[in-house]
């Protein structure tokens, strides 16, 4: 009897999650699990997640659009995926019951190759993953977490409800985190689309970009020019993922069997 996991989303064709995963589950030896892609319109998201224990399934990712629908569906969840409103893990316990994390948030902070508190950062985005990042920096203790999203009312939403200030034009930070998904097309000039100065990121400054595509982004193309230390949206996925696989699992991921996973995707 194989045991079961995946990734939900709508589309969810283009994730690296299943690769990654495979990849860590052969590598600590679990040869009857599996973990698979599945693709699942929001109108049928709520019923066919609560059917999936019954099919061998023990624990779900969940991405764009339906991690608010997986934390509202779950009967129990973490103070962090609380918090941040969303859900990105989803674990089928014994019980019956439906548990709801949010793997993001230690994500970024094991990408991360400082600590935060104490620290200046900059948050670009409002959305599900600017949440995460937020959240993240704030209780890691980071000195200010200024917020810029294009729209600036979502972002004024973002810190009335998780802290923080709105940051209303560029300023220099020690850490930058890229949370909007400008950097996803080849053509996407980030310089341009976002408040940043290509001479803030110097030395000293670290530039994480939680967007991910082959070949890199121009953002921390730029930044690690400039002698940024830059942390890749993969790493971030890798963090992300070792974090629900331990959960799952309860076996120490193979984090080097994921990265190689990952970067060899395409
Ligand atoms: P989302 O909820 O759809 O938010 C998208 C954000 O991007 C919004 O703040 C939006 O601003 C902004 N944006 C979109 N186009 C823009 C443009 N042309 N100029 C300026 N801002 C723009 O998405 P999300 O879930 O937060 O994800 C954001 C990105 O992070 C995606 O690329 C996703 O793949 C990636 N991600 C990576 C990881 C990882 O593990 N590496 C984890 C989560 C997410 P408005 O509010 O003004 O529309």
């Amino acid at each position: 009897m194989l045991t079961y996991l995946g990734v939900a989303g709508w589309p969810v064709g283009h994730s690296r999650s299943p690769a990654m995963h495979n990849a860590a589950l052969a590598a600590v030896g679990l040869r009857d699990w599996r973990y698979l892609k599945l693709p699942l319109p929001p109108a049928r998201f709520a019923e066919t997640v609560r059917a999936l224990p019954g099919a061998g399934f023990r624990g779900l990712n969940v991405t764009i659009p339906h991690k608010e629908a997986a934390l509202a569906l779950a009967d129990e969840a973490t103070d962090t995926a609380r918090a941040v409103g969303a859900a990105n893990t989803l674990t089928f316990l014994d019980s019956g019951a439906i548990h709801a994390d949010n793997t993001d948030v230690p994500g970024l902070l094991e990408a991360l190759p400082l600590d935060p508190a104490g620290r200046t950062a900059l948050v670009l985005g409002a959305g599900g993953a600017a949440r995460a990042a937020v959240y993240a920096l704030r209780s890691a203790g980071a000195a200010d977490v200024a917020v810029w999203n294009r729209t600036p009312e979502r972002a004024e939403r973002l810190v009335a409800e998780l802290g923080g200030r709105v940051a209303p034009r560029p300023e220099p930070v020690e850490i930058l985190v890229n949370c909007t998904s400008v950097g996803l097309r080849e053509t996407d000039l980030p310089f341009k689309s976002l408040p940043i100065e290509a001479d803030t990121l110097g030395v000293g400054s670290y530039v994480a970009d939680m967007v991910y595509r082959p070949g890199g982004t121009p953002l921390l193309a730029e930044a690690e020019r400039r002698g940024a230390t830059v942390v890749t949206g993969l790493e971030i996925l890798v963090a992300q993922g070792a974090a629900s696989f331990e959960r799952w699992t309860g076996r120490t991921a193979p984090r080097q069997a994921m990265r190689i996973a990952v970067d060899h995707h395409d």
